[in-house]
């Protein structure tokens, strides 16, 4: 089971992937993620990430699809993934599609979360992320147990640099020219699926599992 998720930053990938990943067993790999990890711990490879992200512009293609290849290389990855964030710009979405080919595999899924631009620029200002688990919640539609804290580890919750208003327009925008066209590239292989992203997260998931078990 290979599945990407599609989508504008903030319109649910993410907490759908983990949702996806629990449910059937598979690992859920997010770029952001990987590159945050890295930011964190201070890496050469974070450190370069870091100034594009910053920016809210995409880190280039040759790094981002080096790091996705070795993480999909590894043993838990046999039995499929869910992607994250990943691909976002066609070449990505070649090189990946060409990798996977040569095994004699081909991505299975490609769900698009779909939400407008107006109710990204609300989610994301009050989306707050565990800077240790990953974990993902927001102020007002998806509050953690205990406000501020991780339900999952206890870690404090932050929001993360490029939630910040004028970030999230560049995001945007970077996502409309350079990732939108992905729905058209996996539409004409016949396995995209798109989903109403603002309904509330079980409707979205049900939605979503549908698709896959149908
Ligand atoms: P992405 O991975 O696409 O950037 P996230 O999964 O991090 O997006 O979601 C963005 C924000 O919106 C988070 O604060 C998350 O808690 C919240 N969110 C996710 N799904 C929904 C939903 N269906 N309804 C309302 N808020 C949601
Ligand atoms: P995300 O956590 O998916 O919202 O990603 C956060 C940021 O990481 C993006 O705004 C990009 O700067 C960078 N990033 C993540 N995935 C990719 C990718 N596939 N290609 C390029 N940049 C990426």
């Amino acid at each position: 089971m290979k599945i990407i998720m599609l989508g504008a930053p903030g319109a649910g990938k993410g907490t759908q992937a983990k949702m996806i990943a629990d449910k059937y067993n598979i690992p859920h790999i997010s770029t952001g993620d990987i590159f945050r990890s890295n930011i964190k711990e201070g890496t050469p490879l974070g450190m370069e990430a870091k100034e594009y992200m910053d920016k809210g512009q995409l880190v280039p293609d040759d790094l981002t699809v080096r790091i996705l290849l070795d993480r999909v290389s590894k043993d838990d990855c046999r039995n499929g993934y869910v992607l994250d964030g990943f691909p976002r710009t066609i070449p990505q979405a070649e090189v990946l599609d060409n990798e996977v080919a040569k095994l004699g595999q081909k991505i299975d899924y490609a769900i698009d979360v779909n939400v407008p631009d107006e109710a990204i620029v609300r989610r994301m200002g009050g989306r707050r992320c565990c800077p240790k688990c990953g974990a993902t919640y927001h102020i007002e539609y998806i509050r953690p147990q205990k406000e501020g804290i991780c339900d999952e580890c206890g870690s404090d919750l932050i929001l993360r640099d490029d939630d910040k208003p004028e970030t999230v327009l560049k995001r945007l925008e970077v996502y409309h020219q350079q990732t939108q066209p992905l729905i058209d590239h996996y539409s004409k292989l016949n396995i995209l699926r798109t989903v109403d992203g603002t309904k509330d997260m079980q409707e979205v998931f049900e939605a979503i599992t549908e698709y896959l078990e149908a």
